[in-house]
């Protein structure tokens, strides 16, 4: 039904149909939620124009279903490849569906390629267990041993994976000097690029094939959604279109709406993200309860030199431990009035977690410390709050350490 003529029809179907003709939009200041499964033809020879046309289409115009694209998921797209200067992006419905997508799609049968330790730990487990199980092997390598990196390499090698800054401990990648690896061997190089994000950081600007980022954490910046992208080059994105609409990892028009939205406050979001991370690591480093800080613009992180040359800025992260056990960090993270106990990172909210009892409660004790995961360790993931008013919340916790 193409108008709002709803004379004689019955009100059952009037009531599906009636006052959604004509669609009228182009006048909304914000993008529409294009909320639809599927899109309509005028008539057969619409439909068999569009299939004659749609071959000879880059980018397409128009789709027929809303797994294969959807205008407000088009709009959020063209704002995240925009972010990193980069001619695309591809939006999907997890950090993790943008990891195994991609690998799924550079990577075939009999191919090895390599990551750092401390990659995303669930990335690490898709590697080492999901696609061992298709012929694919992979190679893990220590966070800045570019030696090691570049001896790992065998001749059916085709990607080196890697994440910059790591979680939980901040290590930073030498951009250059892994670029210069990869090229020396004809080799992609992936970069979860979740923790750095194009505010502070943008790794296609040093030569890095793809970036790939969970917008569920900073990019979204709210805590209220899921999403991921692969952002990178037409030719290199294209594949990885494709395989979207077949494996189906697809972002709803209202998530992607939220993700518009979201990314408006981008900039003084993370500006705030930024100065708040700084402070906060300075402070805890002076604090007498703090044994060990690390945050890529304190001058005792490891890789700050590295941060200094490539971030504008080193995020909302701070891990630390506290001078004293397990115990005593949880009695430090249960006397905290702002930061709540929760996974995740990078929404307006700060959270607060013992990496351990998180992301690690099923591993080894041994295992876990072989990672640096010591149980006193602490990560924060601060918000835009306040900066006094978190540092006040801060310090009145770490008197019951
Ligand atoms: C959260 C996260 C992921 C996974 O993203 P989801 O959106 O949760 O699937 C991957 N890599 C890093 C570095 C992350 O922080």
């Amino acid at each position: 039904m193409t108008t709002n003529d709803t004379h004689g029809i019955t009100p059952q179907t009037a009531a599906v149909h009636a006052g959604e003709a004509p669609f009228v939009a182009h006048h909304s200041l914000t993008v529409p939620i294009v909320q639809t499964s599927a899109y309509t033809f005028a008539n057969t020879d619409a439909l068999i124009a569009y299939q004659e046309d749609r071959m000879f289409w880059d980018v397409p115009e128009r789709v027929e279903y809303g797994r294969y694209g959807n205008p407000t998921l088009y709009a959020a797209q063209a704002k995240l490849a925009a972010l990193e200067d980069a001619d695309d992006a591809l939006l999907v419905s997890s950090g993790m569906a943008a990891i195994t997508t991609t690998l799924l799609i550079l990577l075939s049968q009999g191919d090895h390629f390599i990551i750092t330790e401390d990659c995303y730990r669930r990335t690490r487990i898709f590697c080492h267990s999901f696609l061992a199980r298709y012929g694919i092997a992979c190679t893990t390598v220590k966070p800045g041993d570019y030696a090691s990196m570049e001896a790992a390499i065998r001749p059916h090698t085709k990607l080196i994976f890697s994440e910059s800054p790591t979680n939980p401990l901040l290590r930073c990648l030498d951009y250059p000097r892994l670029v210069q690896i990869a090229r020396d061997h004809g080799l992609k190089t992936v970069i979860d690029g979740t923790f750095g994000t194009p505010y502070n950081i943008r790794p296609l600007d040093y030569g890095v094939d793809l970036v790939i980022h969970s917008v569920t954490k900073y990019l979204a910046g709210h805590n209220d959604l899921l999403a991921g992208c692969v952002v990178g080059s037409f030719d290199t994105i294209a594949p990885l279109r494709q395989a979207q609409g077949v494996m189906g990892a697809v972002v709803d028009p209202h998530t992607a709406f939220l993700i518009l939205r979201g990314l408006k406050t981008f900039g003084p979001r993370m500006a705030q993200h930024n100065a708040n991370g700084m402070a906060v690591a300075q402070f805890l480093e002076d604090h007498p309860k703090v044994r060990r800080v690390w945050y890529p613009g304190l001058a005792s992180h490891p890789d700050h030199a590295l941060a200094l040359d490539s971030m504008r800025g080193y995020g909302g992260v701070v891990s630390f431990e506290v001078e004293s056990d397990g115990a005593g960090a949880s009695r430090f993270i249960d006397a905290l009035r702002i930061p709540q106990i929760a996974p995740s990172l990078g929404g307006v909210e700060s959270l607060v977690e013992q990496p351990y009892i998180i992301s690690y409660y099923d591993m080894a004790p041994e295992d876990r410390l072989a990672l640096g995961i010591r149980d006193e360790l602490v990560r924060l993931a601060l918000g835009v709050e306040d900066t006094g008013d978190l540092i006040a919340d801060l310090a009145q916790a770490l008197d019951k350490v």
